[in-house]
């Protein structure tokens, strides 16, 4: 049998899979045409889509799919088979250079919020060379951006590529102030830590609820859930510990490299983190990765939930985007050097990431804003959902520091080393770690916690990646025309810092006066999806996506109509799913135990007829209570999702979904939890929290 590390990649048209495939100069070519980000010349395809069709064969593979990512956030497909026809009519495998490049898929039902009228519905997919065709159940998958004819971005991969371009060329030009003329390239890396449950697949296919919307509507909290911390870390139960390895198995096959697995702090959540890669690659193979989770557990009678709050009072599943930022001789700007020079562009570097999150905090909480992690954000051992940032009292101190350092004259390197004169004492590696930040400096890279387990990681990154170059250039701008680099680095440094402090918070973000807080400190706070996405229309959102040409007005303003709508579409389907189970599940069950303490003190009082029944009686009334405003509540709540339908305009509806449907369902959960707690086990047809929680 081959070993991991032979097999790693297998299933992937990797850098290695090429150089051995492709003739020398074409591979040079093409890795010459991805460093520079230059189009594919169509000869060059030819080679390059017949060498990979038969590595593709060989491997196993019948057909070639256009692999993207719509704004759905999930990926989608078409499959197409290499089998042609030859003039004898005997069958040929084939694959050119043109459908390598280009994709037409019949993509009018994908969300683009309006971008694309029907009577233009195709859009094209176009090769993304930059990431690794893979083999998926006989499939080549070939990584592509999605774009309408006129050639508006209708995927999150577009957009991603477009903010990767203009970081490099910003955080280029920084490099070279500082001495550095070899670095061409500069790319965002990232690490998607991935937390997930698992939980048994027949307990899941009894709830409606955890099949239907991927969360419990329902449930009284179980008499155990997450106190202890027993499961943190905790030892691997043994059919967890199988899926693991059979998840690393195909994963590695993919050649993504799954590290660090283990138990998190809710029972049945786990953790999976890969080692990080280019920001584009990264969140293709998350992509991969959340795909294979769910087909792994399921060939093994398990079901893996990806929803950001799949259970009430337990901690919910996020995905911590670690990013950072290496240069094509894989240095990493965001380790503190050894040299003052080393630290001094380390710090700017820093800043710039300071102000770019305190001047763009609404978009990039709203890259995070979905119903589904609505319902986290804020909860258990969740971030709120305020942004601010926490770098560590050490870094602080020394920020602090710099604005009053003395100033000197000579050359430019002693002036950095007098005027940045703190710099030696950079600490190498934060232990200092706070877990309730939504985005931490945790020693060489920024780990933003805020994205929801189910999401496509594109978004964040988009942002991040945009916002940080437009203040690399004005930094660049302003040092390329001082005639003192290190007067005018410190002053960039000193007043950044200050003007942009209020985002730095190290202080204790689950604590209760931390959103006072941060009201006083003039941060954005946006409590849900409904009113993030306003931020898509803002100016400043509007001014610095086109200036960049990541996305335009049009293309913006799709966004947040899909965000709207999928929001709409979420909170009714939870809402119908709930008014099902109220019907056919919970009134039910609730009735017929109540019918069976009835029948009892019947029973009672024939048997012994001046016996007391006083308890029963009281539970026999608070039941009938119960059941009584649970019926008019799902009433109401059933009106209210007619109303919901109904109502065309996109963010009205969005409205009535957080005000009315929301709110209902929490008190149809209200009065459906009090009357669970009290039912026998019996009569209750649900599988309860204890059930679900601990099933595997
Ligand atoms: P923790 O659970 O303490 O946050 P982990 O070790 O589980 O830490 O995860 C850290 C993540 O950060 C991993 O996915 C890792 O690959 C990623 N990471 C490490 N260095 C970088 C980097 N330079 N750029 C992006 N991600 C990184
Ligand atoms: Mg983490």
């Amino acid at each position: 049998m081959e070993s991991a590390a032979e097999t790693f990649g297998s299933l992937v048209y990797s850098d290695a899979a090429m150089r051995e495939t492709l003739p020398s100069d074409t591979y040079r070519t093409l890795k010459a045409t991805i460093r520079e980000g230059k189009d594919i010349d169509l000869q060059i395809a030819n080679v390059v889509a017949n060498a990979m069709k038969d590595w593709a064969v060989r491997n196993g593979a019948t057909h070639f799919s256009h692999w993207f990512q719509p704004l759905t956030g999930a990926t989608a497909e078409k499959h197409e088979s290499f089998m042609a026809l030859q003039k004898d009519g005997r069958g040929i495998m084939e694959f050119s250079g043109k459908e390598l490049i280009k994709g037409e898929p019949d993509a009018s039902s994908f969300p683009s919020g309006g971008l694309r009228a029907t009577f233009e519905a195709r859009g094209y997919t176009a090769w993304d060379p930059t990431s690794y065709a893979f083999i998926k159940e006989g499939t080549l998958c070939i990584p592509t951006a999605f774009c309408s004819f006129k050639g508006e971005a209708l995927d999150k991969k577009t957009p991603l590529l477009r903010s990767m371009e203009v970081l490099s060329e910003q955080a280029v030009r920084i490099l070279r102030l500082f001495g550095n003329t070899e670095v061409k390239r500069v790319c965002p890396t990232v690490g998607l830590e991935q937390e997930y449950f698992l939980v048994d697949k027949q307990v899941f296919l009894k709830r409606p609820d955890l099949k239907l919307c991927g969360r419990t509507l329902v449930g009284a909290p179980a008499p155990k859930g997450q106190e202890l911390d027993d499961h943190y870390f905790g030892a691997i139960k043994p059919r967890v510990a199988v899926f693991m390895k059979k998840l690393d198995e195909i994963l590695w096959k993919f050649g993504i490299p799954a590290r660090t697995e283990h138990n998190e702090v809710a029972p049945s959540q786990h953790e999976l983190a890969p080692l990080f890669s280019t920001v584009n690659l990264g969140v293709d193979q998350n992509q991969l990765m959340m795909e294979e989770m769910k087909k792994t557990a399921d060939s093994l009678g398990l079901a893996c939930l990806l929803h950001e709050k799949p259970f009430e009072g337990v901690n919910g599943s996020g995905k911590h985007n670690n990013w950072s930022l290496q240069t094509d001789k894989g240095v990493n700007l965001f380790e503190p050097g050894d040299s003052p020079s080393e630290n001094a562009q380390f710090l700017l570097f820093l800043t710039a990431v300071i102000k770019a999150v305190d001047e763009y905090q609404g978009l990039l909480r709203m890259t995070v804003a979905s119903a589904s992690n609505d319902c986290r954000l804020g909860g258990n051992e969740a971030p709120p959902s305020v942004i601010s940032m926490f770098l560590g009292d050490e870094l602080v101190s020394i920020l602090n520091c710099i604005g009053t350092g003395s100033k000197a004259n000579g050359n430019r390197s002693q002036k950095l080393i007098i005027n940045v004169h703190v710099l030696p004492d950079l600490p190498k590696d934060s232990t200092d770690r706070n877990r309730t930040s939504p985005m931490a400096f945790t020693g060489n890279k920024f780990e933003f916690r805020m994205l929801g387990s189910s999401f496509n990681a594109a978004g964040p990154n988009i942002v991040l990646d945009t916002a940080v170059a437009s203040v690399l250039e004005e930094f660049a701008d302003k040092l390329e025309s001082s005639d003192d680099f290190g007067k005018t680095l410190n002053e960039i440094v000193s007043r950044t810092y200050k003007e942009h402090k209020r985002i730095i918070f190290n202080g204790n973000n689950y604590g209760p006066d931390w959103i006072e807080e941060a009201a006083r400190r003039g941060l954005e706070c946006y409590p849900s999806t409904v009113e993030a996405s306003d931020v898509l229309r803002h100016p400043k959102t509007i001014e610095l996506m086109k200036k960049y040409g990541v996305l335009g007005e049009a293309e913006l303003e799709s966004r947040r109509e899909v965000i709207l709508e999928n929001y709409s579409k979420t909170v009714i389907i939870d809402a119908s799913t709930l008014l099902e189970m109220v019907l056919k599940d919970i009134m039910p069950s609730a009735s017929k135990y109540l019918k069976q303490i009835c029948d009892s003190v019947i029973a009672i009082k024939a048997a012994v007829p001046d016996a007391a029944c006083t308890s029963n009686e009281t539970q026999i009334r608070t039941m009938q209570n119960n059941i009584e405003s649970l019926s008019a509540e799902a009433r109401m709540l059933g009106e209210a999702i007619e109303a919901a339908k109904a109502e065309t305009d996109i963010h009205s509806k969005a409205v009535l979904c957080q005000t009315r449907l929301l709110v209902l369902m929490a008190e149809v959960r209200k009065y459906s939890d009090a009357l669970e707690k009290v039912c026998s086990r019996e009569c209750w047809s649900l599988p309860t929290y204890e059930d679900i929680l601990f099933s595997v």
